[in-house]
C-alpha cells in the first residue's frame, strides 16, 4: 500500500528538511493515502488526498506534506 525508502538530503521548496527535535537529516519517506473509512461516502474529497510523510530515522518525528 505504501512504500518506504531512506533519504539523506530532503529539500522542500528549496529548503533542507531538518528534524526540529534532534536536528537529524535522514528521513524515511512514504506516501500515504488520506483515506478515512466512510468519508468518501459523504463526498469529502479532502479525505482522499495523498500525503507524503518524512519520518526522522533517529527520533521518529513525522512531517506531513499534502499537495
Ligand atoms: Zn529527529
Amino acid at each position: 500500500m505504501s512504500k518506504k525508502e531512506i533519504l539523506n538530503n530532503v529539500s522542500i521548496e528549496g529548503n533542507k528538511l531538518i528534524c526540529p527535535i534532534c536536528t537529524g537529516k535522514q528521513f524515511w519517506t512514504r506516501k500515504t493515502l488520506m483515506n478515512t473509512t466512510g468519508m468518501s461516502f459523504f463526498n469529502l474529497d479532502w479525505a482522499n488526498k495523498k500525503a507524503t510523510n518524512y519520518i526522522c530515522t533517529h527520533c521518529g518525528y513525522v512531517y506531513w506534506f499534502m499537495k
